[in-house]
């Protein structure tokens, strides 16, 4: 005769017993009570039931949960994959642009005929380097000036065998020994095409815009101490301008601005300086 006692004791044991955590004796017991007490077998549908009902809710939980995360990973993918794109086409154009100017400019680089004037700008003091080239031969004058008078004047030339190298400072003329020369003698247009490399290191990390410059249509690229402005059609330098930092602190920024000419120096332009006036200095 199974009792109210026993009844109890198999409601506590159905949930255990529902998730498979009873021992097989306690099964049996629980079973064998089943098949005879209609009142604890009822209870025990009954929990059954409810129980796979909060399972499946939690599975739809579950999905929708993994739906919303699925989605949100997706735009992020997508986000993540725009940013690329835009930072590769960004890059992309970048480098382009920088490429085809060092291709410009070496083209102009490879002429050996040239006329460049150079203005440097410095607080009062304005340097003048004008350079004929033609060939091996060059007439170049490098000429300081503070506060509108001339101070130093710098004079190289080389025609055939003959080379002069004289200065002039505050009225006082020299002639160089023209062995010094050689590794003196500047070459103005070279020297703007130098540094490619760090223009385009430039270009990527701060951008490259579109300008006038000397009535030139130019890319100006900025650095913190740093501005090259570069003429679209020669991919030569038009100005620079070096502005103070913390490594060099200056009072006041230098400017360069640069012109050229390609292929119009005449062997009449390369003439040779006056130098009777100037003192051999051995
Ligand atoms: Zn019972």
């Amino acid at each position: 005769m199974k009792g109210k006692r026993d009844c109890k004791i198999i409601q506590d044991l159905l949930p255990n017993y529902i998730e498979k955590l009873t021992n097989e004796e306690t099964n049996h017991f629980i079973e064998e009570h089943l098949k005879e007490c209609t009142e604890c077998q009822h209870i025990f549908e009954n929990m059954q039931k409810e129980l796979k009902v909060n399972t499946e809710k939690r599975d739809e939980r579950e999905v929708r949960y993994m739906k919303k995360f699925s989605s949100k990973m997706r735009l992020l993918k997508f986000i993540i994959l725009a940013l690329i794109i835009i930072y590769v086409i960004i890059v992309g154009r970048r480098t382009f642009i920088m490429t085809s100017l060092s291709e410009k400019a070496k083209e102009n680089q490879a002429y050996n005929n040239y006329y460049a004037k150079l203005y440097s700008y410095q607080g009062d003091t304005l340097t003048i380097t004008e350079s004929y080239n033609k060939g091996e031969d060059y007439l170049t004058t490098m000429t300081r000036f503070v506060n509108g008078n001339q101070i130093q004047k710098i004079t190289y030339y080389k025609k055939g065998t003959e080379q002069l190298f004289l200065t002039e400072f505050e009225g006082k003329k020299y002639m160089q020994n023209s062995e010094t020369m050689l590794d003196r003698h500047i070459l103005p247009v070279t020297y703007v095409s130098e540094g490619v490399l760090a223009n385009l290191q430039y270009a990527l990390i701060t951008g490259i815009d579109s300008t006038y410059c000397n009535g030139k249509e130019c890319y100006v690229i900025k650095g913190d101490s740093y501005e090259r402005y570069i003429d679209k059609e020669t991919g030569l330098a038009v100005r620079e301008i070096e502005k103070s930092n913390k490594e060099i602190t200056r009072q006041t920024d230098i400017v360069v601005d640069y012109k050229y000419e390609f292929n119009t120096v005449k062997d009449s332009d390369i003439v040779k300086p006056d130098i009777t006036d100037y003192i051999t200095n051995k």
